[in-house]
């Protein structure tokens, strides 16, 4: 099976640091029976082996059914988990049962132009084969339903172009500018608010682009704060993520340096060693990671951000809310106390950004406020993220609480607590 057209491999590779050509999947033979994967997982034992990289058990089962013949080396090499992505329909349907909802996503349509489908093997490691209700299947899978355009829908939800003063640089807040240094991801979420942007040259932009963006972050002392992102800053080069750090790092006015990622969670082997101590030099370097579900808690995911941890990266999360993937307090207390284990701290949770055939996602404002009703109180603060609504047009973050305000009269207030509790303070200076 051919993996990635020679087109879009040679862009992307032409932009690949130069390093050992692990050997591609291209030209081998795929197992073809689902049946194979369940056996394999079956299997109690995996023989000890000192790796690199750790490899669960779950990943090994699907490295032996489906890529048989590649080394668990070869595996944990992150350029062969992009090589080696599943890209079209047609390869999803060798290692997963498809629905017709998610095979009536290949049709061709004037009025939507679809994200592309981009799955690394560890991800796909992670979905179910049959189960197209599986919460991370349909984060990944496109579905007949994103070509539906429903009332709202914009492809630039947050008018990030209107407050582009130049190429790849967003700035909306006095001290802070946003900078989107490349429209590659190794995953495509089906929800992304940057649809009108990413995946639109399957390549990274490269390093001559970003010109423009350093020479305005230079050229404002206002700008403290740089948000790397993209598309997935941490799917580039080594010696890319090094030239940006370093020319970043140079400005005396920036005091902090953001990265905005999805690459520890659906790719963990590109936190190689090399790239941590890249990253550790130059500090103070945040890293915010996208996480969906709990499903993604993994040994491999572990591993990386153990590796950032310590390294001095403090790690913070944001999650999308999605209708029948996470909208459930269970569910969202399992993966915030799960990511306070990871040592990654809940930072966001956003209401779903309305892009273009998204409305399969979209829940009401008021479930992300049950949510959070159901979490404060009820499970340590730190695994309380802040619920916001990022408003259409350029309006920013606007967080949103649950009311815990029953009357507030005559100097005193009166609240209800965790528990449904009222009680009353008295506001009287
Ligand atoms: S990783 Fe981020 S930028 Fe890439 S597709 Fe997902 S949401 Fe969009």
């Amino acid at each position: 099976m051919k993996m990635q057209s020679d087109d879009e491999f040679s862009s992307f590779s032409s932009e690949r640091e130069e390093e050992d050509e692990p050997p591609s999947f291209q030209g081998q033979k795929l197992m073809t029976t689902a049946e194979q994967l369940a056996a394999n997982i079956n299997r109690k034992q995996i023989p000890p082996r000192k790796l690199e990289f750790p490899l669960s058990i779950n990943s090994n089962a699907f490295l032996q059914s489906f890529f048989p013949g590649v080394s668990e080396k070869d595996w944990n090499n992150w350029q062969w988990q992009l090589r080696n992505s599943f890209t079209s329909i047609d390869q999803l349907k060798r290692i997963l049962f498809l629905s017709d909802d998610e095979m009536g996503s290949m049709v061709d349509s004037d009025d939507v132009d679809p994200l592309p489908l981009r799955i690394t093997p560890y991800y796909a490691s992670l979905i179910s084969q049959g189960n197209v209700n599986q919460a991370i299947r349909k984060t990944v899978v496109p579905v007949f339903d994103e070509f539906i355009l429903s009332e709202g829908e914009a492809s630039d939800p947050l008018s990030e172009e209107r407050s582009s003063p130049v190429s790849h640089i967003v700035h909306r807040y006095p001290d802070r500018v946003l900078f989107l240094v490349t429209g590659f991801c190794a995953a495509y979420c089906r929800y992304c608010t940057r649809s009108h942007m990413v995946a639109k040259n399957k390549c990274h932009v490269g390093i001559k682009a970003w010109e423009a963006g350093l020479n305005y972050i230079r050229s404002d002392k206002n700008i403290r704060d740089v948000l790397i992102s993209g598309g997935d800053p941490l799917s580039m080069p080594d010696s890319h993520i090094q030239y940006l750090l370093k020319n970043l790092r140079e400005i005396p006015h920036v005091e902090m340096i953001r990265i905005g990622t999805k690459i520890p969670v659906v790719l963990p082997q590109r936190i190689s060693k090399n790239i941590v101590a890249i990253l550790k030099k130059y500090h103070p370097l945040y890293m915010s990671i996208h996480f969906t579900h709990p499903d993604e808690l993994t040994t491999e995911v572990q591993e990386a951000c153990s590796r950032l941890a310590d390294a001095g990266v403090p790690l913070g999360s944001q999650t999308v809310l999605l209708r029948g993937v996470n909208d459930d307090v269970e569910i969202m207390r399992r993966l915030m106390t799960g990511l306070l284990k990871l040592r990654v701290r809940p930072y966001y949770l956003y209401q779903c950004d309305p892009v273009p055939g998204s409305a399969h996602f979209k829940t009401p404002v008021s479930k992300g406020l049950d949510i959070i009703r159901g979490l404060r109180g009820h499970v340590s603060g730190y695994a309380v993220p802040q619920f916001v609504v990022d408003a259409p047009g350029g309006g920013g973050k606007i967080p949103l609480l649950p009311d815990y305000v029953e009357r507030w009269s005559n100097g005193e207030l009166c609240l209800r607590n965790y528990r449904g509790d009222l009680h009353t303070y008295p506001d009287t200076v």
